[in-house]
């Protein structure tokens, strides 16, 4: 299978790539990126969906690995307000968070709509069998392909377990960094298209953890929100003025 960064970078738009800190973030929209998609897995091209958001990019200043596995994604989504808030003060496009739970979504309804299928990897044991059932509340169409809790141990029957089930679409939920390393060492063995870091997603999908009210989601103060139900979030949170601070001074 082709890898979608062997792809020549003209192809695939470099233009539509801003960088921050060093960093590239898309500018794509979901449009863009369910067309860009689909593409990838009807020529069957293996792509991988890195969100980032400024607790990331600041992570990447001190560890060059992760910068360099940020940069290897094939699209990174703007998740988050403080990307917005970079991208204007650098010139740049981007105007339209797309957030890791969002683009899930939109992937799950692609697949259901295209007769695709995709396959859910991580969180706590239980979680991402109930978000399976809200999946299919809200898509009946869809075919997932299999579960498994990110707390397996056995990479082997990980791995097995995903190629005989061949999804379209792999969704891992083991945390940021964690489940980018994950995506880049095992995706050449993996009989999948599409790999997308999915963070907590699962715990909001299966209502372990309730996300923010749409009011929030629209005002961009869902990290508000999360801020009151998860309260120890402040040390990841307080952040993100340092991210703008540095994104305003490197500005060209
Ligand atoms: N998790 C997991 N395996 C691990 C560590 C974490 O499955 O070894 C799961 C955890 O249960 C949770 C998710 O990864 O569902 C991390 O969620 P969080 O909101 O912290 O994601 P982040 O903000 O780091 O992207």
């Amino acid at each position: 299978m082709q890898h979608a960064w062997e792809i020549p970078k003209t192809v695939r738009g470099l233009n539509m790539k801003e960088k921050f800190l060093g960093v590239d973030v898309s500018s794509y929209s979901y449009e863009e990126l369910k067309q860009n998609i689909s593409d990838d897995i009807e020529q069957k091209k293996q792509s991988f969906i890195v969100a980032i958001n400024p607790e990331k990019i600041l992570q990447a200043q001190k560890d060059a690995g992760l910068l360099m596995l940020l940069n290897k994604a094939t699209y990174q989504i703007p998740d988050g307000v403080g990307v917005l808030i970079a991208s204007k003060l650098s010139g740049g496009k981007i105007s339209q968070r797309v957030t890791g739970i969002d683009m899930l979504l939109t992937l799950c309804e692609l697949a259901s709509k295209n007769d695709k299928s995709v396959f859910l990897y991580g969180a706590k044991p239980g979680v991402a069998d109930k978000a399976k059932d809200s999946l299919l509340e809200k898509y009946p169409n869809l075919s997932i392909a299999g579960v498994i809790d990110g707390y397996e141990k056995d990479q082997d029957y990980i791995k097995r377990s995903i190629n005989e089930a061949k999804p379209d679409i792999l969704f891992v939920a083991l945390g940021s960094p964690k489940q980018e390393h994950w995506i880049v060492d095992h995706m050449k063995e993996l009989d999948v298209s599409i790999f997308q870091g999915v963070g907590g997603s699962f715990d909001v999908i299966s209502g372990r953890i309730k996300r923010a009210p749409v009011a929030f989601q629209r005002l961009g103060l869902e990290w508000l929100y999360r801020l009151i139900v998860e309260p120890w979030r402040i040390k990841r949170q307080i952040k993100l003025p340092t991210f703008i601070y540095k994104v305003w001074k490197n500005r060209k």
